[in-house]
């Protein structure tokens, strides 16, 4: 099941993303996909903040690729960009973090797909004007998902 959603602002995001993470359980492995500035990073905020996580400590790991964050629910909070070929994902332990305790968010995620779980949930970000976003989500086995729909229902198309 897809769930189509109008992102109209930076806020909006962060929201849609705060409505996922409240119905996340330990062990979900979340993959976002989508070009440079398409609202991932911004989207892993609000997941981060329903985890209890500040958001402000939620930055784009393109650089360090991982960053883990502590909480009751830690979050692991990944970004592939820079990783030239999957192999190398490999070599820095991805099967291990993506089959981790915690929450599990990767960015990039097309680049490292054959490592995906099967169950994972998947968000796909497109652009659709300056400040607008269309994101298709994807949850194949979200327990919580009835809530997630209650809580995003105002971001929702042709709900
Ligand atoms: P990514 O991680 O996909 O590269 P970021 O979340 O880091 O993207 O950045 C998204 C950029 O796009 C930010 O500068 C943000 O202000 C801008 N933006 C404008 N409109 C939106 C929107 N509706 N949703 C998300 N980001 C938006
Ligand atoms: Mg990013």
């Amino acid at each position: 099941m897809q769930l189509l959603f109008t992102s109209g602002s930076p806020s909006d995001t962060v929201e849609i993303g705060r409505a996922l993470g409240a119905a996340l359980r330990p062990g979900d492995v979340v993959a976002l996909y989508g070009d440079l500035g398409a609202g991932k990073t911004l989207f892993c905020k609000g997941v981060g903040e329903a985890l209890g996580i500040p958001p402000d400590r939620i930055l784009s790991p393109t650089f360090t690729i991982v960053t883990e964050h502590a909480g009751p629910v830690p979050l692991t909070h990944i970004d592939v960009y820079r990783l030239a070929v999957a192999r190398e994902a490999d070599e820095i332990g991805m099967r291990e973090l993506l089959s981790g305790d915690g929450v599990c968010l990767v960015e990039w995620a097309e680049k490292i797909e054959e490592l995906l779980p099967t169950d994972c949930i998947q968000v796909r970000f497109a652009f659709s004007g300056d400040d607008r976003r269309e994101i298709a989500i994807a949850a194949p086995d979200l327990p919580g998902f009835g809530e997630f729909l209650a809580r995003s229902i105002r971001f929702q198309r042709g709900g």
